[in-house]
């Protein structure tokens, strides 16, 4: 165990009140009002073994949720989202795009294997300065293992040292947009146009931080913010799109509901306790 594993009061916390979101979403639903198209991202991070890590899925859980998308035909790429923001297609509702953020070698070990085997388009959003570096506990993707991910899914930036871009200067944020975007384009050859930002609570991003990327040349930006995409949005809003975490330890019919809009109002949880997200213990996810 590692410290990235949570006290198992939090982790049974979490889960209930994870449970308890998932198990009231039909009624919290009554109180919406829209039925447009909706598409959600989900956020991944790790994958493996370790007890009590919401941010690690297990390769079984993994390829079982793959494998639903796969028979559901839910999944859809990065570049079928752009499409569908620029109005240029429709996409059915509840289509999902898979994302994996950090770069950690197990993307490369379990989830590549997985998201081939299904034909699962997804999105890697790594943190470049990290690449080819093995200090933590888990070690990070190497270059050639980038470029390999990079010939079966969309590789984009989640900034270049994983910092706060709500926590830092201007000039600070280019060099986090910009110097990421830049090594990924030289390394791979393709344009990169998608960020993650490191953490996506609200102390994280702002208009700032979104005027910072479109200078940059970035297209499009995501959160940690739940909720769904639910149409055509504003150019501004294409740097505030929010996402889905799919946590380890829950089973497939979690799953499920959380693919159908489940957790979609944990939003006013991360509205309202981000600073709480914000604690100190918190991994640097
Ligand atoms: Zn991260």
């Amino acid at each position: 165990m590692n410290s990235t594993s949570i006290s198992p009061l939090r982790w049974h916390l979490k889960k209930l009140a994870r449970r308890l979101m998932i198990l009231s979403s039909p009624f919290l639903r009554g109180l919406g009002h829209d039925r447009q198209s909706q598409i959600r991202v989900l956020t991944y991070h790790r994958f493996g073994y370790q007890p009590r890590d919401p941010f690690c899925v297990t390769p079984k859980d993994f390829e079982a949720q793959m494998a639903w998308l796969a028979r559901h035909k839910r999944a859809v790429s990065l570049e079928q989202i752009e499409r569908f923001l620029r109005g240029e297609i429709d996409l059915p509702s509840g289509s999902v795009l898979v994302t994996i953020d950090d770069g950690y070698q197990s993307v490369y070990d379990f989830a590549l294997p997985i998201l081939k085997k299904y034909k699962i388009p997804a999105v890697v959003f790594v943190t470049v300065s990290a690449i080819d570096h093995h200090e933590d506990a888990e070690p990070h993707l190497t270059w050639n293992q980038v470029r390999e991910l990079a010939s079966h899914v969309t590789v984009a930036s989640h900034g270049w040292t994983h910092r706060s871009l709500g926590k830092i200067s201007v000039e600070e944020m280019q060099v986090e947009v910009m110097r990421s975007r830049k090594m990924l384009e030289q390394k791979l050859g393709t344009p990169v146009t998608a960020f993650a930002y490191p953490f996506g609570t609200l102390a994280d991003f702002s208009a700032t931080t979104a005027t910072v990327l479109q200078n940059s040349q970035y297209q499009y930006a995501f959160t940690s913010q739940h909720g769904a995409i639910t149409e055509r949005e504003s150019p501004l809003n294409r740097f505030y799109l929010p996402r889905i975490k799919v946590e380890g330890g829950e089973g497939m019919w979690m799953f499920r509901l959380l693919v159908g809009g489940g957790l979609d109002h944990w939003r006013l949880i991360d509205q309202t306790l981000w600073k709480f997200q914000q604690s100190p213990d918190r991994p640097a996810v």
